[in-house]
């Protein structure tokens, strides 16, 4: 079974067309989740194939992103564009490849500051490659990036701009802690979600559990 089609895009920066692939999600059963919402898919990873990259200008970009502001346009053209090199992303991806055009799909977002959800699902998404790979270190680095930017989202309370519920913002602040290893942090925001007592939240038993068994690993 053919699991990717050859998907025609246009491009956000140079507007020229081009040919990337694109995994047929209906195709993949998910064979696992992790506490940090990482889909475990069978036969494909979806997320290497996430970031397209433009092969006339070298501009890495997500549906997430906005259209371009010609502030943002001027930004790239200095910052990024005109020393970026030509590399070839419109095969099958390995993880590698995967990792390398969602770095790149970070380095533009920073460069325009796109908006903290993009930046944090970029971040979750290089982590979670890495976890495939066992690069601990690299996976830890990104997954910190990530909860300073959940951090910043929580800190400027704007959770409807950000389309993210405050339970699924604590949620990912307290697993991220558990990970990063920052107990203090974890009980505050454990604390903080179960205070929250969000009826429409549908992962609190998950989040009990994962809680105890946090502090099951602390013990030993
Ligand atoms: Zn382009």
């Amino acid at each position: 079974m053919d699991f990717l089609y050859d998907n025609s895009m246009g491009c956000l920066f140079c507007i020229k067309t081009f040919k990337t692939k694109k995994p047929r999600l209906s195709r993949l059963p998910v064979r696992a989740r992790d506490t940090d919402f990482y889909l475990r898919y069978e036969y494909v990873n979806p997320y290497v194939y996430e970031a397209v990259v433009c092969p006339h200008c070298a501009m890495a970009f997500t549906d997430k992103f906005a259209p371009l502001s010609d502030r943002s346009r001027a930004i790239l053209q200095d910052s990024y564009i005109k020393q970026a090199q030509q590399e070839d992303f419109s095969g099958p991806r390995s993880l590698e490849q995967g990792i390398r055009s969602l770095k790149l799909a970070l380095i533009c977002a920073s460069l325009i500051s796109e908006s903290p959800p993009v930046f944090t699902g970029l971040c979750m998404r290089i982590a979670w490659l890495n976890r495939e790979l066992g690069n601990q270190a690299e996976e830890l680095q990104f997954l910190k990036r990530a909860y300073d930017a959940y951090a910043y989202i929580y800190s400027e309370v704007r959770f409807d701009e950000f389309k993210i519920s405050e339970s699924n913002l604590l949620h990912m602040l307290a697993e991220l802690s558990c990970r990063l290893n920052e107990p203090d942090r974890a009980r505050k925001w454990f604390g903080s979600l179960f205070m929250l007592n969000d009826q429409d939240y549908r992962f609190l038993n998950e989040a009990r559990d994962r809680w105890l068994d946090y502090k099951e690993t602390l013990k030993k």
